[in-house]
């Protein structure tokens, strides 16, 4: 079965985590150097990286602006850093924020806008900019562990705003095992930001090679013939204490949320930098394939190929996404249901959320999105068009 999602990573990376030849400060450079940017800092997770972002840019109490349509857990460290969540829907025909209304929810107490290229569709810096200029209170955090350095219009949205949030764990569109990072261009908010980090975060205590290990097995749990056991198992539910990555009613971080990042992660991380190009050009390939031959399946549904999007996922929309999972789970491939939730509806951002809303774009975007399998090569998603033509001649 092919999964639908697969990091890049080949044994040359599993040797890599296990020699562990590279320190963190190494992988810092490479991303900064890979994003263009003058810092980075890196983090256990992408969540810890916002939350003492938030921390150093003195966010707490404040409202912080951010999409209804987004992973969950950028609005939990935007409640866990005490700062006030005000969600807004997602764009007409889009998957982006709807930046007017973004706007509209500006208050004097507004601290920050988090601009999120989602799928990595990167988000639109000329309307981004002119919201800034007219609000120079407000900060702009872009959120980037979809899109990296995809481009608006030739410019890459992480430069854009005062940093960038990436996440790099497995799922993402590169990778360090574990790992989170964040880049600006300014100089005080890194030093800030590295003193926080290391008064705050406990070493990572060694065990490169149990990390390793867990690189190789995901791996190979992810090889399309061994995938087609592990989905069975999943299916029954077995292992849902390890895939699923969030609960309902809960606004929590995982236990090891302050355990930094060792030699095994920075080693694969650079390795990853130096492959970064290769990743992108690979999805913006198999994306312009799957438009071309899903256009008279899926004339309406599919997204616009848009220049500088770096596809973490290729998305089209459908009237029965359910039954469309399982149709194609039936023929071998993995369709996933990336965000099928709405943030602010979720029991937990209920009972904290002032009146808000209506979310009518997100909740679309929730019951019509499927998202197909990017990380494969040509012939792998030749198969997985042929099976959702073969479903859709039914
Ligand atoms: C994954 C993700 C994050 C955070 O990354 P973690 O490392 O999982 O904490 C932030 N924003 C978006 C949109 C993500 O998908």
């Amino acid at each position: 079965m092919i999964p639908r999602l697969r990091p890049a990573i080949g044994p040359a990376d599993i040797i890599a985590a296990v020699r562990a030849e590279n320190s963190v400060e190494d992988f810092e450079r490479a991303f900064a150097a890979t994003m263009e940017q003058a810092h980075a800092v890196a983090f256990p997770y992408g969540r810890t990286a916002q939350l003492l972002l938030m921390e150093a840019l003195d966010l707490s109490g404040r409202e912080i602006i951010l999409p209804a349509y987004t992973c969950v857990v950028v609005a939990h460290a935007v409640v866990l850093s005490e700062a006030k969540p005000v969600f807004v829907d997602s764009e007409a025909g889009g998957f982006n924020m709807d930046l007017d209304q973004a706007e509209a929810a500006i208050t004097e107490n507004t601290g920050a806008i988090i601009a999120t290229s989602i799928h990595g569709y990167p988000v639109d810096l000329d309307r981004l900019d002119a919201i800034a200029a007219r609000h120079p209170h407000v900060i702009i955090i872009q959120d980037c562990a979809h899109s990296f350095a995809a481009e608006w219009k030739g410019r890459p949205v992480q430069k854009n705003g005062r940093a960038a949030i990436f996440g790099l764990n497995i799922s993402k569109l590169m990778t360090s095992i574990f790992g989170g990072m964040i880049t600006t261009d300014d100089a005080e908010l890194a030093t800030k930001l590295r003193d926080l980090r290391d008064h705050r975060l406990e070493a990572n205590g060694g065990g490169v090679f149990k990390r390793a290990v867990y690189l190789a097995a995901a791996t190979t749990a992810l090889a399309p013939p061994v995938f087609s056991i592990v989905k069975r198992i999943a299916d029954l539910g077995l292992i849902d204490r390890f895939v699923r990555y969030y609960d309902e009613t809960l606004i929590d971080m995982p236990a090891d949320y302050l355990v930094q990042i060792g030699r095994a992660e920075a080693s694969v991380g650079v390795r990853q930098c130096a492959e970064y190009r290769n990743i992108i050009d690979r999805r913006r390939r198999i994306a312009a394939f799957y438009d071309e031959a899903l256009a008279d399946v899926c004339p309406e549904g599919r997204p616009p190929l848009v220049d500088g999007a770096t596809y973490s996922h290729y998305v089209v929309r459908v009237d029965d996404p359910g039954d469309l999972v399982k149709a194609a789970a039936k023929r071998g491939i993995e369709l996933g249901r990336l965000i099928d939730y709405c943030v602010p509806d979720m029991k937990a951002y209920r009972e904290l959320a002032s009146t808000q809303g209506p979310f009518d774009e997100t909740r679309r975007l929730n019951a019509s999105v499927v998202n197909l399998p990017i990380w494969v090569d040509q012939r792998q998603a030749e198969r997985v068009v042929k099976a959702i033509r073969h479903i859709n001649e039914l």
